[in-house]
């Protein structure tokens, strides 16, 4: 009896343990449960759920346990849904986070004329690690406030100090990512980038490695080494290609292609000034493209033919591509993908559709990457990677064609909750994280950066 009431005495205290974990908002950190109830619009991605109105999603952990209607709320941190859309995690394709420190930097240039004016003249110069942290540390925050919840950072990794602030800054985000280290022929990066591996992304589950590099004729060594590196480390290589109308004189694709490089899982941004043989053989390979609009239309790059790539059944993702655009708004992309090619055909049914933009930002980022089977829908088992709207606002109501909504109206600020691997990065609309002091350090490394510039 005496023994039976100790462990009923031990049951009831390890019960009140957990309900003040559950307190602390931090329930879902410590693999508990979350139930965003009477969602009026479950947008799963997932063809065999399809949207559902009135129902209720249960997180479990890292995972999304079940999607339905009248799910279990018992001992699970509860989210009212009415008047709330829940849909996946944005994948944003393609980015360079440290490169918020160069918001607003050139805007009156093309692509070579803004490298070199905000980009290139920090190689070689003293920009350090903590100035990476800074830069990349604030659009991790931005990009959580838009619903990113997974974020491909193409890092220029000017040097071995840059390269691990940039990546801690990443770690430090708690969102699922691909560091694209920008490899090439100097000595210290392939030591670097080895270590990385087994320190940082090997032990981190939300971590992914690729190679990044830059094809053109000045630089066969250069893309030689990074697809050698990314064949023994098993990794895509990942790469800017036929960007801008200067990018196929300087034999792109031939470099690529006498490289090996061009092969299942290459991942190549932009893809503005191909020819039809050109996305042929780009389809033929597998290569997955992450098509730009407002990087694109920012720089005056030109309209990638994004309908001639479904055409061939490229997967096709979109990116936010840094400070390119300036922001991190993910609607926005989504909006101009669309724009974008209505206004130069004239033609409102031309791809993408705003349903189809919605499938590209989501399981189509997550088909490039090659994470389909973890994110990309709200698929009962993958990664509880997703988001909750607010369609009760200004901006957004009333409910007309809410799917259309999404692309037409939303706005960060809608953006209510994120989450990723289960854990609420932004909550009850207020991402999470000392903004304040992220703004001022980003400041200060952007002055910093703005001397090594000499602008
Ligand atoms: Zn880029």
């Amino acid at each position: 009896m005496a023994k039976r009431l100790f462990l009923l005495t031990l049951t009831l205290i390890i019960g009140c343990v957990f309900v003040v974990r559950l307190g602390t908002g931090d329930e879902a950190a410590s693999g508990g449960k979350t139930l965003v109830r009477n969602a009026s619009m479950v947008l799963t991605m997932d063809p065999a759920l399809g949207t559902l109105e009135d129902a209720d999603v249960l997180i479990d952990g890292d995972r999304v346990a079940a999607v339905g209607k009248g799910l279990p709320a018992s001992g699970a941190r509860v989210i009212d849904g009415k008047g709330k859309i829940v849909m996946p995690g944005f994948v944003d394709l393609h980015t360079h986070l440290w490169q918020s420190l160069i918001r607003g930097c050139a805007t009156d240039k093309e692509l070579n004329g803004w490298l070199g004016g905000c980009v290139l003249p920090l190689q070689g110069s003293p920009v350090s690690g903590a100035d990476a942290y800074a830069g990349a540390r604030l659009s991790t925050l931005d990009a959580i406030a838009t619903g990113v919840t997974t974020v491909t950072d193409w890092s220029h990794a000017f040097n071995p100090d840059f390269a691990r602030g940039n990546l801690k800054a990443l770690t430090d985000s708690k969102q699922r990512f691909v560091f694209a280290f920008m490899a090439g022929t100097a000595e210290w990066i392939a030591p670097e980038v080895r270590r990385v591996k087994k320190d940082v992304i090997d032990r981190n589950p939300l971590a992914h490695l690729q190679i990044g590099t830059h094809p053109a004729g000045w630089n066969v060594a250069g893309v030689e080494a990074s697809e050698r590196l990314a064949k023994e480390l098993d990794v895509p290589l990942n790469v800017h290609l036929l960007e801008s109308k200067a990018d196929p004189a300087t034999d792109q694709m031939g470099v690529l292609r006498r490289a090996g490089a061009l092969r299942p899982g290459l991942l190549a941004n932009h893809v503005v000034h191909a020819t039809d043989a050109e996305l042929d053989e780009l389809a033929a390979h597998d290569v997955r493209i992450a098509h730009n609009p407002l990087s694109n239309m920012r720089l005056a790059s030109g309209v990638a033919k994004v309908p001639d790539m479904k055409a061939r059944n490229i997967k096709v993702g979109i990116g936010l591509d840094g400070g390119t655009n300036d922001t991190s708004d993910m609607f926005n992309d989504m909006r101009a993908a669309v724009g974008l090619q209505r206004a130069q055909s004239a033609d409102p049914s031309r791809y993408p559709t705003p349903a189809d933009v919605l499938r590209m930002a989501t399981l189509g980022g997550a088909e490039a990457l090659g994470l389909e089977h973890e994110i990309g829908s709200l698929t009962p088992g993958k990664k509880a990677d997703l988001q909750v709207i607010n369609a009760q606002a200004l901006n957004f109501a009333p409910k007309v064609d809410w799917a259309a909504q999404l692309v037409f109206n939303t706005q960060p600020v809608n953006v209510q909750w994120v989450f990723v691997n289960g854990v609420a990065l932004k909550k009850d609309g207020k991402v999470v994280g000392d903004t304040e002091r992220v703004i001022a350090d980003a400041q200060a490394a952007a002055d910093r950066v703005r001397k090594y510039l000499g602008r």
